[in-house]
């Protein structure tokens, strides 16, 4: 049938036929959604805990608002949480061992999204210590060669056009799968201002570096003041075009975005904020009024998920903390693969569920929901995108394409199309 001789009429009949088949394609998503927890839909089960949670560390409404005392008030003993959280003997035991090797801490706000009665929950996960984490005999502490590509203290230099500026050791909560866990120690300490000058002189002294990411830790455990500083001397540098902050504060405590934070901001634009969610369960209301509050202050955030077993390694899950992402304007940005750091193996996946994922996403949702999947290569040698493959073959006129449905088409490949 030559379809340029249909008529409108029997065209529409094939786009009714087309819209009937991509509404088949998303069957199963609609079906799978409507059984994913999510922030905004569990509001009232989070306030339950949130009072719980007052009630235990009397505290106020008010205070629950400030970020200082989320980050004083972090859960850091068995005895605490298991008045919040329901948990068996040996669940206890497992996280007093495990707490005495590798460091944890949750503010009360991140506690508040927890099911209380299951410990698979994708936000306990995350946060509170299991006894997979010393079973572990495949991490290393430094598996991406940080240590090698630090040329001053604090810095890591791993692209030719910028830099990462550690600023802090400190998070509010501390993620069970961190790449950098062997940077926290029992003490928060930010990075002395010393240390920190001598990292802009070597900026200043390499003409090349035009973006500068300050991270840590949490850039936003950073107080005003220094943060105001530190983006300042940033500013005197000439080719010191962009500044980015990569910080999970939005996901684990989002009272930390203040009105003053944004006031800060927004004198040192351009910045970008990089930050941290992994599941729909921490896309909140407060999480999406942080975000608000940044993007009104003109900071484009853009979201770093971690590829984590059990966390998000399911196409339905990802594809919704996505979405929910979009809804609260963070543009989903990379799918991190989790790297084989000690104590957080358990965590890992095969690349090939994170290129499913990926297949699976492609067409599947709009581009903007679509983050770029990424392996960080071994020794420092920076990050390697993973995708499926849609080119199958060249030819000298014309390549054969594989469609997002899997549709095996000719394309001609030259120069006057
Ligand atoms: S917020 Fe980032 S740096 Fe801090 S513990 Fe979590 S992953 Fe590590």
């Amino acid at each position: 049938m030559d379809k340029k001789t249909l008529s409108m009429d029997e065209k529409r009949v094939f786009a009714e036929e087309r819209a009937n088949e991509l509404k088949a394609e998303i069957r199963p998503y609609l079906e799978a959604r409507e059984t994913i927890p999510t922030g905004m839909k569990l509001v009232k089960e989070q306030q339950q805990q949130k009072e719980k949670i007052l009630e235990l560390l009397g505290g106020t409404e008010e205070n629950w608002k400030d970020w200082h005392w989320q980050v004083k008030n972090r859960f850091t003993t068995v005895e605490k949480l298991s008045r919040i959280l329901n948990l068996t003997d040996k669940e206890k035991e497992e996280i007093e061992n495990v707490g005495s090797r590798y460091r944890w801490a949750a503010s009360p706000y991140y506690v508040s999204l927890m099911d209380p009665n299951d410990p698979n929950c994708p936000v306990r996960r995350q946060s509170i210590p299991s006894a997979q984490e010393l079973k572990d005999v495949l991490g290393e502490d430094d598996p991406m060669g940080e240590e090698f590509t630090s040329p001053v203290p604090s810095i890591t230099r791993r692209y030719p056009d910028r830099l990462i500026i550690k600023v802090t050791n400190q998070c509010a909560m501390y993620c069970r799968h961190c790449q950098r866990r062997r940077n926290i120690g029992e003490v928060d300490t930010g990075t002395p201002k010393d240390q920190l000058q001598k990292a802009l002189d070597y900026i200043k002294a390499h003409s090349e570096i035009r973006d500068v990411l300050l991270t840590g830790g949490d850039a936003f455990m950073l107080n005003e003041e220094r943060l105001d500083w530190i983006l300042g001397e940033l500013d005197k540098i000439d080719h010191v075009e962009v500044k980015r902050l990569g910080s999970r504060t939005p996901v684990t405590a989002p009272q930390r975005i203040t009105p003053a934070l944004c006031k800060v901001l927004e004198k040192h634009h351009p910045v970008y904020v990089n930050t941290h969610f992994n599941n729909p369960k921490e896309v909140t209301p407060e999480a999406a009024e942080a975000c608000d509050r940044l993007t009104r202050a003109g900071v484009p955030i853009g979201n770093q998920a971690v590829l984590l077993k059990g966390i998000n390694n399911d196409p339905h899950v990802m594809k919704k903390l996505n979405q929910e992402l979009l809804k609260i304007r963070v543009r989903p940005y990379y799918i991190f693969h989790a790297k084989a750091v000690s104590g957080t193996t358990h965590f890992i996946t095969k690349v090939e569920e994170g290129i499913n994922i990926m297949e699976q996403l492609r067409g599947r949702t709009s581009g903007l929901a679509i983050p770029t999947y990424i392996i960080n290569a071994p020794k420092g040698y920076g990050k390697t995108p993973m995708l499926p493959e849609y080119l199958i073959s060249s030819r000298k006129d014309f390549i054969k394409i594989r469609t997002w449905e899997g549709r095996v088409m000719d394309y001609p490949n030259t120069e006057e199309v």
